[in-house]
């Protein structure tokens, strides 16, 4: 059994969500090999890896490593972020020559975006079927059985995957990010995929400035704010408290649909999923579409002027009170400590 993980990086090291698959994804090698009746040897001489991470542009070895894996495949030839090339490349790792038994038997990515859409389109190219946002998976020997969040994370799916090669991308909030108990020594393979002009047709050509490299789904400090903020002009200090604390600002949707800020912003349901070490939610009643994409933050602070708000009853700690007052405040005494290193360390 050989599982492919896609792996993520962000600022030259992989992003919670892609530890959290590498996390599952060796998990499911070590009991593949089980059932199969072989040692749990993820370092290959059972006959090629069974445990190898794919990378876009260089590979972080130094966590490969940790996360005991052996063996990375470094794909180069696809400047920036391209969904079908992705998928192009990892479809001719699953199906190598001249060494057709090195074949894959399962994808694992994570359950970002990116995962999803490459995935996806690894799928559209195979025919193979793919399961998203699975908090567990384990071979049984034909079949992979898998425990899926389905409706946002509101109801748990157990099924059955047969296929060939299972593609499966792993909830961003469910399975613990876990190092391995020993560092691997990691091989590095390079890969330059054969593409056609089509591949590239969709790709990212520019990343927007000013989050310091973290995104709405990977910051460890996400400053929300919902119709409670008023305006788009009334974001200026949320942004700038998130500047402070090192975070992103997050929004509800009907900050979005009034235009104030981008849907690339949004939390929730219809947005992204976000697992910060804070949430500060000032302005937002708490909807369930809304907590469906935030339950997954360690620590919640709302603020806001009902204290029967649902968010005021699901967050850790609330403050009953105007936002147009209390993150001035909050601003205020965050920048008397600026000269200091930020309160919260960007992860
Ligand atoms: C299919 C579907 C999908 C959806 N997906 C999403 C999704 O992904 N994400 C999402 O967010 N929503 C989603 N929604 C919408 C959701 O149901 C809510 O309508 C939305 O989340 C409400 O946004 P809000 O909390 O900003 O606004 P409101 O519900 O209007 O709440 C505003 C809050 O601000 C407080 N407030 C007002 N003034 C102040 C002040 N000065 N200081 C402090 N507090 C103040 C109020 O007390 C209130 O609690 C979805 C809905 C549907 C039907």
């Amino acid at each position: 059994m050989t599982v492919f993980c896609l792996v993520e990086t962000d600022d030259g090291a992989i992003t919670d969500a892609s530890l959290r698959a590498l996390t599952l994804a060796r998990e499911l090698a070590a009991k593949g090999l089980a059932a199969d009746g072989l040692a749990a040897d993820a370092n290959g001489s059972n006959g090629g890896p069974v445990l190898a991470a794919v990378v876009f542009g260089d590979p972080p070895t130094a966590d490969l490593a940790a996360y005991g894996i052996p063996d990375v495949y470094a794909v180069s030839g696809i400047d920036g972020y391209a969904p079908q090339a992705w998928a192009r490349a990892l479809d001719e790792l699953l199906s190598p020559e001249p060494a057709p038994e090195m074949a894959g038997h399962a994808v694992v990515a994570a359950g970002t975006d990116r995962g999803n859409e490459v995935l996806a389109h690894l799928g559209a190219i195979t025919g193979l079927p793919m399961a998203a946002n699975c908090t567990a998976a384990v071979d049984n020997g034909g079949a992979l059985e898998i425990t899926r969040q389905r409706w946002a994370g509101l109801l748990l799916e157990e099924a059955l995957l047969e296929a060939p090669v299972a593609l499966l991308t792993v909830a961003t909030d469910a399975v613990s990010p876990v190092p391995a108990n020993e560092l691997a020594a990691v091989a590095v393979h390079a890969v330059a995929p054969v593409l056609a002009e089509g591949d590239l047709a969709v790709r990212a050509v520019e990343t927007s400035a000013g989050t310091g490299g973290a995104s709405l789904a990977t910051a460890r400090v996400v400053i929300g704010g919902g119709r409670g903020v008023g305006s788009a002009e009334g974001f200026a200090p949320l942004e700038e408290l998130a500047a402070l604390l090192g975070g992103v600002v997050g929004v509800s949707r009907v900050v979005t649909s009034e235009g104030w800020r981008p849907h690339t912003q949004q939390v929730g349901q219809t947005g992204t999923k976000i697992t910060p070490d804070l949430y500060l939610a000032c302005g937002i009643s708490g909807a369930i579409q809304h907590i469906a994409g935030c339950s997954g933050a360690k620590n919640i602070i709302a603020i806001n002027t009902d204290p029967d708000a649902p968010m005021m009853t699901r967050a850790d700690y609330a403050v009953v009170g105007n936002l147009h007052e209390v993150i001035p405040a909050l601003v205020a005494a965050l920048r008397e400590r600026a000269a200091g290193p930020p309160v919260f360390p960007v992860g």
